[in-house]
């Protein structure tokens, strides 16, 4: 028996912590839009500009796989979840591009957030550089409750963000509430019905947020204006169900 995620108890702001722009509305469509409508306060994040997408880069930008069609699949992406976002309800001064990467990317070649729209702009690809600019964030949203993925998460963008956000409210000493979601993992999502946890991550822990028909639509049509993902396939939308999980993980 999963027990019910109670939003309205959870104390705001919310941070979405998104790795890639597209994780914030395939893991939290619902949630976006349950807590706009009791009038909590959504920030969202991006860590990384997803621009590491091959499968994109071939068959949305129809471009050959070199760093320029990498970038520029960067400056897409980060558009479509803006908009995408905005469609939900979060408006475009609460989402803020992080685009840092822990690593020099070997896909758009580049060693700093050089995009336009970085957070900090030319913040090298570091460790040390993204936590700082984690820090910042969270110094500057002051977050009640944060989601991020799980570490468990097998996609390695997803679990250094999980590995960062806790470290980073470690070394500031503050106490979020936080609660963990899961994109990438073996047999996951279950192929139809309501999203269930794997069984080796079937803890006590996790807790199922139920959605509407509506909520549910809403979603997807939120994610269908990110064209560079939804048009490579239906594939994509398999995570939005009729329900989203959520882990609680302890902070500090
Ligand atoms: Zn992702």
């Amino acid at each position: 028996m999963i027990l019910r995620l109670n939003i309205r108890s959870l104390p705001g702001p919310f941070l979405i912590v998104a790795p890639h722009p597209d994780d914030d509305v395939l893991g939290n469509g619902g949630l976006i839009q349950r807590a706009h409508a009791i009038g909590k306060t959504v920030y969202v994040v991006y860590v990384t500009a997803g621009d590491a997408n091959g499968e994109s880069v071939t068959h949305y930008l129809h471009k050959p796989l070199v760093p320029k069609s990498f970038i520029q699949l960067g400056y897409v992406r980060h558009f479509e979840a803006i908009k995408a976002e905005n469609f939900l309800g979060t408006p475009k001064s609460l989402t803020d591009p992080i685009r840092n990467r822990v690593h020099p990317s070997p896909f758009t070649k580049l060693m700093r957030a050089s995009y336009t729209f970085a957070y900090q702009r030319y913040a090298p690809y570091t460790h040390g550089s993204i936590l700082r600019l984690v820090k910042s964030i969270l110094q500057r949203t002051k977050p009640g409750t944060i989601f991020v993925t799980l570490k468990q998460d097998t996609n390695p963008d997803h679990a250094a963000s999980h590995i960062i956000i806790h470290q980073a409210v470690r070394q500031m000493n503050i106490h979020p509430v936080i609660y963990s979601y899961l994109i990438h993992y073996p047999h996951y999502p279950n192929p139809t019905g309501l999203l269930q946890p794997p069984a080796q991550l079937r803890i006590p822990n996790v807790v199922s947020l139920p959605l509407t028909v509506r909520q549910t639509n809403r979603t997807r049509e939120a994610y269908t204006i990110m064209r560079s993902q939804s048009s490579l396939g239906y594939y994509y939308y398999r995570w939005i169900r009729r329900n989203e999980l959520y882990w609680r993980t302890p902070s500090g």
